[in-house]
């Protein structure tokens, strides 16, 4: 198994080959084909697996093959996750995996002053990568676009839910189309994660690593 083999473009693959990886990890084999078929996705994995790159390197081919106009845009993709370490973490594995790209990231987190955040927003940005608390901070404050959002990420949901972040993240969805691609990652299944994956999840393929 290659990453070449996973139909993902050129640019990516260099990219990927640069940082070491010489094949993909067993949830990256499964994710990839089913997130470049545009399938929602309900995904069993820890931290350690490869999962970040599981849905950033799909995540990324869907985007390049959109058109990548120059200029500010509103955000394509978002990405949420329930730290700021964690965050900074996607961030920076999507800037490495995208080095070849157009596409443009940035992060969002709580605890920090946030005009830089909205400095870097105003740029425009493809992919979001945030925090709840401080995404619906700057939403309510003007500064998100999230009404061309196309894909959603919600990762370490069961972390999410454990640290209080329910209702944000209720809230949060609330503001998206509800025409998505939608991904769920979690490292566990409780009923309130089965119950936030049924009310997100549209006919989902299920992955367990
Ligand atoms: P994650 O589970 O996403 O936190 O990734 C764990 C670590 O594995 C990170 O340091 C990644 O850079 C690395 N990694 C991800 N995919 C691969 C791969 N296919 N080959 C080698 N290392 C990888």
């Amino acid at each position: 198994m290659t990453f070449e083999s996973l139909n993902l473009s050129a640019d990516i693959v260099s990219a990927v080959a640069e940082l070491g990886y010489a094949q993909p990890t067993p949830i990256q084999a499964q994710s990839i084909p089913l997130i470049l078929a545009g399938h929602d996705l309900l995904a069993g994995a820890q931290t350690g697996t490869g999962k970040t790159a599981a849905f950033t390197l799909p995540l990324l081919e869907l985007l390049s093959r959109e058109d990548n106009r120059t200029g500010p845009r509103p955000v394509r993709a978002l990405i949420l996750t329930p730290t700021r370490e964690l965050a900074a973490q996607i961030d920076d594995n999507i800037k490495s995996y995208s080095k070849h790209l157009k596409i443009q990231s940035t992060v969002i987190f709580g605890g920090v002053g946030m005009t830089p955040q909205i400095n870097r927003i105003k740029k425009g940005v493809d992919i979001l990568v945030a925090t709840p608390g401080r995404l619906l901070d700057l939403h309510g404050q003007g500064y998100v676009d999230l009404s061309q959002v196309g894909f959603l990420v919600l990762d370490e949901a069961d972390r999410m839910l454990d640290m209080g972040f329910i209702h944000d993240v209720r809230k949060v969805l609330a503001l998206l189309p509800a025409q998505k691609q939608s991904l769920l990652f979690s490292a566990t299944f409780s009923d309130e994660i089965k119950q936030l994956a049924s009310t997100l999840l549209n006919n989902p393929q299920h992955i367990q690593v």
